[in-house]
């Protein structure tokens, strides 16, 4: 989401004649676009306005959602010049030209609509893939989660101009897009008196262009249903990949998390996902050290691990985000010793069961998306499979290009690639 915005807020400013440059140095205006889901975040924004030189040369601002979550407040650090939250971007080129020209600090964090910046976003040019924004905010709160204050309520994009962003990537020859939201899956839109649903929505997409690929993150264990699935399943144009965040494998911890699911309910959403989708990429987020987690609550979500067998996942320890529900009401109990132990416990065993996912890929061709020289030999270039999965291969005498498909057949494996032959 924050890549996305990212790119909405270079839009904005170019508009107004600004210069991205590349080097730090160079650059008289600085953007930190921020994240407050962990308290690490935040203290690595801090770090880095301490690294950069120069500072009465520049201005520097803080967006995103330690500018939404912590606002004047930030101002406190002497070398921050000016905030703004994510409904303001707007405003963003005229706020630099006061900044900088009359030397005063300004902080813009007013909640007004939740903005989609449709007429903003993805303007480059000969680019692969694209973020496509459908729904911004959070209605679920889940008591550990800073999102439903930071970015607020739920809003679906018009359809329309889903649509009309999609038709404009397809002419500027885009080959994958990403439809992007907390969670994908409660999209709703009216027009007139006709709802689009997630999967009403989905299927039109698919059906701009079948050469297209279409992936989307992140959908709710509570949310995705039969129907969506069906419709992953019946389009060779929507990827066969599913990021379903688990977070815990205890019922205990999952009741106190709000999740709204029990873990023999997920359980059973995989295994439609694996009847209906067989090949189904299947990736997760997994929180360890929650309030009152115990080692058997523990071993429940090691155990959950087990039988899924998850292609990859993102992890993390809690970490206390004031203003939540579980800050005012839950101790955060579980020392730190223990969550990294257990976090640890958790990224081992991942690692086991990637390379017993990736090790099944041995001999099979996939077809992959080009996106371009992999970092460790100009001889060899990286895509994903549908599934998702990282692919190095050699492209000796550059024969393909970025934005091709080919298909590798995979003959090595690591636990984060997949290595193979074009055929
Ligand atoms: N909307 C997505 C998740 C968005 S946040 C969903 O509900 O699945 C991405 C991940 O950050 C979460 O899945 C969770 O694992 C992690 N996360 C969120 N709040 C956190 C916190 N306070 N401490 C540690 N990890 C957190
Ligand atoms: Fe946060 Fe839960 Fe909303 Fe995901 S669903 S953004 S974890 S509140």
């Amino acid at each position: 989401m924050n890549v996305a915005d990212s790119e909405i807020i270079e839009m904005i400013l170019m508009k107004q004649n600004f210069k991205k440059v590349e080097d730090i140095n160079e650059a008289n205006v600085i953007l930190f676009n921020t994240c407050s889901i962990r308290d690490k975040a935040e203290q690595s924004l801090f770090k880095q306005i301490e690294q950069i030189k120069n500072k009465k040369n520049k201005i520097i601002g803080i967006l995103g959602c330690m500018a939404q979550r912590l606002g004047k407040a930030l101002l406190e650090h002497k070398n921050i010049d000016f905030v703004i939250g994510p409904d303001e971007y707007r405003t963003l080129p005229k706020v630099i030209e006061e900044v900088y020209n009359k030397k005063v600090r300004i902080v813009k964090t007013e909640f007004i609509n939740n903005e989609f910046y449709d007429d903003f976003s993805q303007n480059y040019k000969n680019a692969i893939s694209a973020f496509i924004p459908i729904i911004r905010g959070c209605n679920n709160f889940c008591t550990y989660c800073v999102v439903p204050y930071t970015r607020g309520r739920e809003k679906s994009r018009d359809i329309d101009s889903i649509i009309k962003e999609i038709k404009s990537l397809k002419d500027k020859n885009y080959k994958e897009i990403t439809l992007l939201g907390e969670n994908v899956d409660s999209y709703s839109f009216f027009k007139g008196n006709q709802k689009y649903k997630f999967n009403d929505l989905l299927k039109i997409v698919a059906e701009i262009d079948e050469n297209m690929r279409i992936r989307f993150t992140s959908s709710h264990p509570k949310d995705i249903n039969k129907d969506i699935l069906e419709t992953i399943q019946k389009y060779k144009n929507i990827c066969k990949h599913i990021h379903l965040p688990v977070q815990s494998g205890s019922n205990k911890i999952l009741k106190l998390m709000n999740r709204s699911y029990s873990s023999e309910e997920y359980l059973e959403k995989i295994e439609l996902i694996r009847t209906l989708i067989p090949s189904c990429g299947i990736t997760t987020d997994i929180m360890c050290g929650f309030c009152d987690e115990n080692e058997d609550d523990h071993q429940q979500t090691l155990d959950l691990m087990e039988k899924i067998k998850y292609d990859s996942s993102f992890t993390f320890a809690y970490s206390e985000r004031s203003g939540t529900y579980s800050a005012k009401n839950f101790k955060d109990n579980v020392d730190k010793d223990t969550k990294i132990r257990r976090l640890n416990e958790i990224i081992n065993l991942q690692h086991i069961h990637s390379e017993y996912q990736n090790k099944k890929c041995i001999g099979k061709t996939f077809e992959i998306l080009v996106e371009g020289e992999s970092k460790r030999n100009k001889n060899e270039y990286f895509g994903r499979t549908t599934c998702n999965k990282v692919v190095i291969f050699e492209n000796l005498n550059n024969k393909i290009s970025s934005g091709e498909f080919v298909n590798v057949k995979i003959n090595n494996y690591t636990s984060a690639t997949l290595f193979g032959n074009i055929i």
